[in-house]
């Protein structure tokens, strides 16, 4: 049999090799944000045009190349970061493997303009999938200009599985603001379609990322500062009151290299325990310094991943520096979020005696006799019971009458299946109020046909405001309150980039914005169900939500805004309904086409058949 294998033709092998170093147009900006910063760049602009579909373009000020070595950059396992395998122990650069340039220019057209310092002219170098076009002098400033167009022009496949210019963009601005928080130090701009969305001026760590994640974030932030001989962490973690539930901010760096580590990550989880919130995370900036011998970078082909050489001791470490500072900056007695508001006495009433309290009671008080409930319009104030022993017949009339009541609601409401979806669908089905009661501020008990009925308030009306969002947004129907004066909300300059993407979404459930600044969020109109003081906590959750969302769920925009706002809008458990509203909420559960399950996939109400009681009593 005659020989078979030869070797790859350099561009088809390169193609290959970029499968694993680009995977997106985020992998490219990474890599060229990473070349400026090893190029020791004082100042790195990045240029993005459709989310870097169209263009990718990072220019530094750095070191530059000169003609040969520019060159000589695009070729596969070309660098001057090493020379020998024990230099992987010392580094201190980003890139290492010479591949990452070698790989752009296989999937794209490139042109890269640099000069070094020594040389008044420099050179202007086009290549396309891996084949140089053209090298010309070029007067271009000291440093490195690379501009990539049209990635994955030559494999439309590749093209084809980009996700949508949100997704990318999100992807690309994560990119950055991890190179951004790593190095406070550079000046670093982006811009995206003409558009700034960021001017970090040179600064320090607190301020970048109060640059970055907004004004706000600056009285979130307690400080870390810690070391032995192995390590040196600083930075910061956000106070336990500013976990939240999605995945926020939460950011490790190793000498200057954003890294994820589960295991350091659930370090920090432990020493917040007992501090936050269940299934509420901490965000954290935390950098650590380690000597380069003690780690190994090498492991993942875009580096994110390191292997530590101590990594339990660095564990512990981590855990014990951060429960430390949240302890020397007094965070924890402002832990007390769940604190029962009614123990904080005024001032005044601190120093009083204490006096024996003074009880009336309405000996003629029957708190099963119709009228006593009447009036009660509102929110209904639990009476409390002023029955004495001697009256305590009286108890049972008023028994005797509501039973009666009760029997008769039974008649009035022809319930074939408990369990059938259209329980209350039908006009006769109604429940009045007067047969529904409410159960520790959480429950609607009410009685039916074949037995009871206990619904979850707080999911009843969940998925209550979830149908009928969903319908407006659908319908493009909702009108709005306008508001007098409108609102101003200040959010940071990624926020309102993902807010734009939602914003003709919004519109459709009732919002108006009367302007959309760099940083500044201007409500002129919000939907009828919304109160003013909580638009601002909503947009938030909103944000949040589009963030996870963009990163790892499959809902659509219209069902994740709908979520947002029902959860955020319903009533919750401890609210107290009165009948009237308890009647209501029972109706329009039932005119739901999904009266069984919240939006959340949880049941709204059980069933509880007089059958299964006559059987317990037959024991
Ligand atoms: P690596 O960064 O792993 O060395 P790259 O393919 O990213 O590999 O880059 C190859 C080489 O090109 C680098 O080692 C560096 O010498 C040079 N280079 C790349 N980008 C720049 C830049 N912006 N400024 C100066 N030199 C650069
Ligand atoms: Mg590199």
């Amino acid at each position: 049999m005659a020989d078979i294998i030869k070797l790859l033709p350099d561009h088809v092998a390169n193609q290959i090799a970029a499968g694993e170093v680009v995977q997106r147009p985020a992998s490219v900006v990474k890599e060229l944000l990473e070349n400026a910063i090893d190029a020791q760049a004082s100042e790195i602009k990045l240029i993005i045009k459709n989310s870097g579909k169209t263009l990718i373009q990072v220019i530094d000020n750095g070191v530059g190349m000169s003609d040969t070595d520019a060159r000589f950059s695009f070729e596969r396992h070309a660098t001057s970061k090493i020379s020998v395998a024990k230099d992987l122990f010392q580094l201190s650069t980003k890139g290492f493997r010479g591949e990452a340039l070698a790989s752009i220019v296989a999937i794209a057209q490139v042109e890269m303009h640099t000069r070094v310092a020594s040389n008044n002219v420099g050179t202007l170098l086009k290549i396309e999938g891996s084949k140089i076009i053209s090298q010309e002098a070029s007067a271009v400033p000291k440093g490195t200009s690379v501009a990539v167009k049209n990635l994955f022009f030559n494999i439309p496949a590749r093209r084809k599985f980009l996700k949508s210019d949100a997704v990318e963009l999100r992807h690309i601005i994560d990119e950055f603001h991890r190179i951004a928080l790593a190095h406070p130090e550079i000046h670093m701009k982006m811009y995206n379609n003409d558009n700034e969305f960021f001017n970090l001026t040179s600064s320090n760590y607190r301020k970048r990322i109060v640059d970055i994640f907004g004004k706000k974030t600056n009285a979130k932030l307690v400080p870390i500062k810690e070391e032995t001989t192995l390590v040196k962490v600083n930075g910061f973690v956000y106070k336990p009151n500013f976990a939240k539930r999605s995945r926020g901010e939460q950011f490790f760096f190793v000498n200057h290299r954003f890294i994820k580590s589960p295991y350091l990550h659930h370090s920090v989880v432990e020493a917040f325990k007992g501090l936050i919130k269940e299934q509420t995370r901490p965000g954290y900036f935390i950098y650590l310094t380690i000597d380069p011998a003690n780690l190994d970078i090498n492991i993942h082909p875009t580096k994110t991943e390191v292997k530590f050489e101590n990594e339990h001791t660095l564990y512990t470490f981590l855990k014990s520096a951060v429960k430390h500072s949240l302890g020397q900056f007094h965070v924890v007695p402002m832990l007390d979020f769940e604190a029962n508001p009614n123990l904080n006495l005024p001032y005044a009433y601190k120093n009083k005696a204490a006096t024996v309290p003074h009880i009336e009671v309405d000996k003629s008080f029957n708190p099963f006799t119709k009228e006593e409930h009447k009036g009660t319009k509102k929110s209904v104030s639990i009476p409390v019971p002023k029955s004495s022993p001697s009256h305590w017949e009286g108890i049972y009339e008023g028994l005797k009458e509501e039973n009666a009541k009760i029997e008769s609601d039974f008649e009035s409401i022809p319930f074939e299946d408990t369990a059938n979806q259209t329980l209350f669908k039908e006009k006769e089905n109604k429940v009045t109020a007067s047969t529904s009661f409410q159960l520790k501020r959480k429950y609607i008990v009410s009685p039916i046909k074949s037995g009871i009925i206990v619904i979850d308030q707080g999911r009843a009306h969940q998925r209550i405001l979830y149908e009928k969002f969903l319908k407006d947004i659908k319908t493009e129907k909702t009108s709005g309150q306008q508001l007098l004066f409108p609102l101003q909300l200040v959010l940071n300059t990624t926020d309102i980039a993902l807010l734009l993407e939602i914003k003709d979404n919004l519109e459709q459930a009732g919002f108006g914005f009367s302007d959309i600044k760099e940083d500044t969020l201007y409500i002129s109109k919000i939907p009828f169900l919304i109160n003013e003081k909580e638009v601002q906590s909503l947009i938030e959750q909103l944000i949040d939500k589009v963030k996870i969302d963009i990163k790892e769920s499959h809902f659509s925009q219209k069902e994740l805004l709908a979520k947002t706002l029902c959860k955020s809008l319903a009533v919750k458990s401890g609210t107290v309904l009165n009948t009237e509203e308890q009647g209501v909420l029972i109706n329009d559960l039932f005119a739901c086409t999904e009266p069984k399950i919240s939006p959340f996939n949880q049941p709204i109400y059980i069933t509880t058949l007089v059958e299964e009681w006559n059987k317990k009593f037959m024991q």
